[in-house]
C-alpha cells in the first residue's frame, strides 16, 4: 500500500467492543422519497448503546469528491447480532481490531432512470450534508 494521504478513498472496518456507541437510524422511506433533511426531521431515532459488541465500517471520501459524497470520514455501526445500528455520532472503543483499505479504484453505477437524468445536481447541498452528518444546522 502506498503512503496514506488525503487524496485517496479509504474503507475501514473496526470489529470489537465499545463502551459507548451513539448512533442514529431513520425509518424506511417510500416514494416519492423525501430529502435526507426532510427524512431526518420526520423520523430519526437515536440509540445510546453501552458495552456493545459489533462492527463499525467507515468510508473516507477525499475533499475533491465532495460533490459526489460527503467528504471526510463517515461511519456506520452494526451490533454483532445485526439487530441494532446506524450512523455513528460518537463512540468509545474498549477493545477493537481495525483493518483499512486504500481504495485505488471503484465502480460507479448510475441509475439511468428518467428521474436521474432530470435531477439538478448543481444545487448546493452543503448545508443538507452537514445536517445529515452532524445533526447540527
Ligand atoms: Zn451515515
Amino acid at each position: 500500500m502506498a503512503e496514506l494521504g488525503i487524496n485517496n478513498f479509504y474503507a475501514v472496518r473496526i470489529d470489537g467492543t465499545f463502551d459507548k456507541m451513539n448512533v442514529r437510524s431513520e425509518y424506511k422511506q417510500e416514494k416519492p422519497y423525501p430529502t435526507i433533511v426532510e427524512a431526518l426531521a420526520a423520523d430519526q431515532t437515536f440509540f445510546d448503546l453501552e458495552k456493545v459488541e459489533g462492527s463499525m465500517v467507515g468510508v473516507y471520501c477525499p475533499p475533491y469528491a465532495a460533490d459526489m459524497n460527503s467528504a471526510g470520514w463517515h461511519f456506520h455501526f452494526v451490533t454483532a447480532d445485526r439487530t441494532q445500528g446506524g450512523h455513528v455520532f460518537d463512540c468509545v472503543v474498549n477493545k477493537a481490531m481495525a483493518t483499512i483499505d486504500q481504495t485505488k479504484e471503484f465502480d460507479l453505477a448510475l441509475p439511468g432512470s428518467q428521474k436521474f437524468e432530470s435531477t439538478d445536481f448543481t444545487v448546493d447541498r452543503t448545508a443538507d450534508v452537514k445536517k445529515a452528518e452532524t445533526n447540527e444546522d
